[in-house]
C-alpha cells in the first residue's frame, strides 16, 4: 500500500492546468485515491461555467468505478505547487455514496493532517 505521501506527490505531478476552449480549463487541481486493493486512480478537475465541469475527486471516482472498484482507503487532491484541497461537499457526499464503507476512507485534508471522511462528514440525511 503506498502510503498519503506518495499519493500526494503522484497528484502534484498531475497538476497541469491548460485552457481547452473560450469557457473552458482543466488540470488545476489533481485528485489521487487508492482502493482497499492497493490500485490507484487519478483524476484531474474540469473547470466549465454554468455548473457543468466537475472536480477532480469526481473525475478519479469514475476511473475508479470503470475499473469495477468502489472502495477507497486514501484519497487527495492538490493544486499548484502540492496545495492541499479537502474535498468539496459534494464530492465528500459522492464518496460515501459510492460505498456507504468510504465513510472510513482517510483524507488529506491539510499539512500533516489526516481525517477519516467520518470526520467531515459527521451527520448523515439518510
Ligand atoms: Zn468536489
Amino acid at each position: 500500500m503506498m502510503e498519503m505521501d506518495q499519493l500526494r506527490e503522484i497528484a502534484t505531478k498531475k497538476v497541469n492546468p491548460q485552457k481547452l476552449s473560450k469557457d473552458c480549463y482543466i488540470g488545476s487541481v489533481a485528485c489521487v485515491l487508492m482502493t482497499d486493493k492497493g490500485n490507484m486512480y487519478t483524476g484531474v478537475c474540469i473547470d466549465a461555467p454554468s455548473g457543468i465541469g466537475f472536480c477532480a475527486e469526481h473525475a478519479a471516482i469514475a476511473s475508479m468505478v470503470n475499473n469495477d472498484e468502489t472502495r477507497i482507503v486514501k484519497i487527495v487532491a492538490v493544486g499548484k505547487n502540492g496545495k492541499i484541497y479537502p474535498p468539496c461537499g459534494r464530492c465528500r457526499e459522492f464518496i460515501y455514496q459510492i460505498n456507504a464503507k468510504n465513510i472510513d476512507a482517510e483524507i488529506l485534508v491539510e499539512e500533516n493532517k489526516i481525517v477519516k471522511l467520518a470526520e467531515i462528514l459527521p451527520s448523515r440525511w439518510n
